[in-house]
């Protein structure tokens, strides 16, 4: 027989709280607010298991040391890294993040004089170190090891680069807000429908099989899923999500610290880099990008909606990719990549690229692991006709929709404390925000300890 749905009432409700994004924002609401009820609702079993799987992003921590950042992106980006890394730091968990060094080499005349005059700001601000073939050479062996000496390179190093596996920081932060609030309700295992805002009841509506919520504030962290909730709230309409798979691949332990190969400006996404997995295991080469129909790799269910974003702009939607490939950089990029997809020579290709990095690693050498990589949900404006990079936050009274790529998972704790700070300052009087407060959860003095149980999924 037909079961009306229970209708509910809630101070905020957070969708795809799983992620880092929705972990960081429950932490906040929990750790730093007065509201009376946060509900957060996550389609999978455990948290983590989309972008932020440890296997389905790079692990890194960008702080803004990243030379293909504008000066100003770089700040934005520090700045917004730095809860996270006062927090790993604070847990002291090698299973959660490890301090690990972090190098970008330029290789060629051209290169080298680029990154040579980026040094300079990026020296000054992130005290980076320009260091030259001999060092790159008792750092990193195999990044000298059969390479042709004429060969110009150098390279950029911070000792003080920080390796996160995302999925435990989801856990670890849903498990330190619901030690300290146990009334934060967690479904796992719940699909959120669409979120419409009743203007009758002043509220955000969202129904999951079961029941129907009724949200004074609403937090959207879906990953790729989250523009169609932004869409449907009638914001952000310009933009339509060009999903771009990473994909990565298994090779030797050719090197102790990240060895990223140097970007070239104005591609927004990452360049190819070989590092130490932070589970243990084979080092790892990627991501190697191509584009896909899919918002989440191999989910067909999220293929429709995909399909339907581009063809409401029949014209304006192929018109905007024509401009952005226009552009020659563009172009090389995207057939380099094709290349890397190929069967059989494919991999020949990836070998190529690998070598510029590690000179003397073998075509057999390179496993291609199938089931990594995440799915970057690239945004794309229509309007302009170009690629936006980073994090993207569409607003509206009382709500958030967070569109998260990389470095999404970097700034994930500032991601949550500010939409969770802009909020409560809009719902306004007796809610409020407390700053300290926030500041000491992060960096560990309020939170209370966790009997060993609280650590299990199945208590949440
Ligand atoms: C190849 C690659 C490499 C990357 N490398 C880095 C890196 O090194 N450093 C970095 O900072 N960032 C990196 N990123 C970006 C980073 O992975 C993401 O920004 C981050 O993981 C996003 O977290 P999220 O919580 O927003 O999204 P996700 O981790 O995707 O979480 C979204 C959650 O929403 C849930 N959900 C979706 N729809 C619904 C619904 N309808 N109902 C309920 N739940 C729903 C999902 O199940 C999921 O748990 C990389 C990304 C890619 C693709």
């Amino acid at each position: 027989m037909f079961k009306r749905k229970r209708e509910r009432y809630v101070d905020m409700l957070i969708l795809g709280v799983g992620g880092v994004s929705g972990a960081g924002t429950a932490f906040a609401a929990c750790m730093a607010t007065n509201l009376k009820s946060v509900v957060g609702i996550e389609q999978y079993a455990e948290p983590g298991l989309v972008n932020s799987h440890w296997a389905n992003n790079s692990q890194t921590v960008h702080t803004g040391d990243d030379p293909h950042y504008t000066e100003e992106k770089a700040e934005e980006t520090h700045a917004a890294s730095l809860p996270l890394f006062q927090y790993a730091k604070t847990k002291n968990n090698p299973l959660l993040a490890q301090t690990i060094r972090k190098m970008t080499i330029a290789v060629g005349t051209e290169e080298c004089a680029v990154l040579r005059e980026q040094s300079k700001w990026m020296a000054k601000k992130f005290g980076i170190r320009l260091i030259e073939r001999d060092e790159i050479a008792r750092l990193e062996p195999n990044v000298i090891k059969e390479r042709d000496e004429k060969e110009e390179i150098c390279a950029i190093v911070t000792d003080d680069g920080l390796m996160v596996n995302f999925q435990e920081l989801a856990r670890m932060l849903l498990a330190d807000a619901k030690a300290a609030r146990p009334d934060l309700e967690l479904q796992f295992n719940t699909s959120a429908g669409k979120a419409t805002y009743d203007a009758a009841r002043g509220c955000y509506r969202v129904a999951t099989k079961h029941e129907i919520f009724y949200a004074k504030s609403l937090v959207v962290t879906c990953g790729a899923g989250s523009l169609s909730y932004a869409h449907h709230l009638g914001l952000g309409r310009e933009y339509v999500i060009g999903p771009v798979k990473g994909d990565y691949c298994a090779i030797p332990d050719v090197v102790t610290g990240k060895v990223y190969e140097a970007q070239t400006k104005g591609i927004p996404f990452s360049g190819g880099h070989v590092d130490p997995n932070i589970v243990g295991g084979r080092c790892r080469f990627g991501p190697l990008t191509k584009f896909s129909l899919f918002l989440e790799w191999f989910k067909w269910k999220t293929v429709p909606g995909l399909m339907r974003m581009w063809m409401r702009h029949p014209i304006r939607g192929p018109l905007a990719l024509y401009k952005i490939f226009q552009e020659d950089k563009m172009r090389a990029y995207a057939k380099e990549q094709f290349l890397f997809g190929l069967p059989v020579v494919g991999m020949e290709h990836v070998a190529e690229k690998l070598r510029k990095i590690i000179p003397s690693i073998r075509t057999e050498d390179i496993v291609r692991l199938s089931n990594a990589g995440g799915t970057r949900p690239q945004l794309v404006n229509i309007l302009l006709g170009i690629l936006e990079m980073g994090n993207k936050v569409f607003a509206a009274f009382c709500a958030r929709i967070v569109s998260t790529p990389s470095p999404g998972a970097s700034v994930s704790m500032a991601t949550g404390r500010d939409v969770v700070s802009q909020i409560i300052g809009e719902m306004g009087f007796p809610y409020y925000f407390d700053h300290h407060a926030f500041e000491s959860a992060v960096s560990g003095s309020m939170i209370k300890p966790r009997a060993p149980w609280e650590h299990s999924f199945g208590t949440l």
